[in-house]
């Protein structure tokens, strides 16, 4: 069963309630038909197991990541052989993975307390990642500033980076989303990676220092404070954002289906239970609302890039339909080079198409948002891996995660400011 520790006074707050996983498993499932995939729809959505999906059944049949508690594992493997349904355990003990994850990450913050300089090979906690934030708006005043552009449910202020190094208020601009789903913490990594690594190559690296000298750069790090920080203290797998259903014991929205576009449509769920509730409105999290209203003030975005993981896709509009968008043909273009770029590092692939075909159908989206409000270069990267370790990746990859990626941003960022007028 799974159970909760309530002497945190005892050994420390970083552990105090945080939801166990003791032998629970993922198992990766392979699907090969439409049948195939309402059985598994059916079996995640029955009370009787608590099964969560890690990767949800996708239009392209790749095979199905589902979380299972240790007391549903006798059931869920009968239930999987009586459907005659494939499948193989990727991760044998979820806790423990938990566990290295959570030492490493309290043995870095550690070092860094007592003087270490920020490590970008390392998971932070929200703190430390504002920190970082800070001391990079005040080490580089000339061209970075932190521009707080609302808060979130709880009440946590929603930092983005803008990197300037023109006058006027409106350039045109790119914006660059991270951890809109909280468990998906190499996002943030390589969310606050970019930023460091957006100083440290302007005026060294031309292709940056010509997409900054007539373009700004917009970085929200970490869209989803709440559910990060909920991450971090009580339930590593918190996607959500944490705001309250009225008549419902159920906490939390989608974030990524919460935008106006096409709200409320296929692939998102009206249960507020649900993993993709799309919330009562469109906008209704704050979260969400600070970002269009930011975009919209500012009138002039010419890109928005988000990050999650994982999956490792390249993908843009629509997630809403399956007919194509029409500039769907030059979309396509600049994802497969920026795809082609990712792999040159070492050699990690991507898929790259539209987020309808190639992963599920997605309504209320970030980039069709995006893309249907003017800003035609909208993507969406599923970071690593493909499901080894899903949403724990290792801290040791986060620093060749975030390198691949940012060689196929580049690509992004330099086509789109050759394309600006
Ligand atoms: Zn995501």
């Amino acid at each position: 069963m799974r159970w909760i520790l309530f002497f945190g006074a005892l050994i420390g707050p970083s552990i105090c309630c945080q939801e166990k996983f003791f032998g629970d498993q993922v198992f990766r499932i392979n699907v090969r038909n439409e049948d195939e995939i309402h059985k598994l729809i059916q079996l995640v959505n029955s009370d009787n197991f608590t099964l969560n999906f890690w990767k949800p059944p996708s239009t392209f049949g790749c095979p199905v990541d589902i979380q299972v508690p240790s007391f549903s594992l006798q059931p869920v493997k009968s239930f999987l052989k009586s459907q005659g349904l494939e499948y193989s355990v990727t991760t044998e003990d979820l806790q423990s993975l938990l566990d290295d994850e959570d030492e490493e990450t309290q043995h870095n913050e550690g070092r860094e307390r007592s003087g270490d300089p920020f490590n970008y090979g390392a998971y932070h906690s929200l703190e430390a990642i504002y920190l970082e934030m800070d001391s990079m708006a005040a080490d580089f005043p000339d061209f970075v500033s932190q521009v707080k552009i609302g808060h979130s449910f709880e009440n946590r202020p929603l930092y983005v980076l803008k990197f300037s190094t023109g006058t006027g208020e409106r350039r045109p601009a790119i914006w660059v989303n991270a951890g809109i789903h909280s468990r998906e913490w190499i996002s943030q990594a390589t969310g606050i990676w970019m930023a460091r690594k957006i100083v440290s190559d302007y005026r060294k690296d031309p292709a940056i220092t010509s997409i900054l000298e007539i373009m700004d750069i917009f970085l929200l790090p970490v869209a989803n404070p709440d559910g990060y920080v909920y991450t971090q203290t009580k339930n590593r797998f918190w996607r959500k954002t944490r705001s309250r259903n009225p008549g419902s014991k159920c906490i939390g929205v989608d974030p990524n289906r919460n935008w106006n576009s096409s709200f409320a449509g296929e692939g998102a769920s009206d249960n507020p239970c649900s993993e993709v509730y799309h919330g009562p409105h469109a906008n209704s999290e704050v979260e969400v609302k600070s970002v269009v209203d930011f975009i919209q003030e500012h009138g002039n975005f010419k890109c928005f890039i988000d990050l999650h993981s994982y999956s490792q896709l390249l993908m843009y509009p629509y997630g809403y339909t399956v007919d194509k968008a029409p500039d769907a043909e030059e979309l396509d273009k600049v994802a497969g080079r920026a795809a082609k770029a990712l792999a040159s590092l070492l050699g990690t692939k991507y898929r790259v198409g539209p987020s309808s075909t190639i992963l599920y159908p997605v309504s209320g989206s970030s980039i069709d948002w995006a893309y249907d409000n003017g800003i035609k270069y909208a993507f969406t990267f599923e970071l690593r891996d493909t499901g080894r370790y899903g949403f724990l990746l290792p801290a040791n990859q986060i620093i060749s995660t975030a390198e691949e990626t940012w060689l196929s941003l580049k690509i992004i960022m330099e086509h789109v400011r050759h394309h600006l007028y």
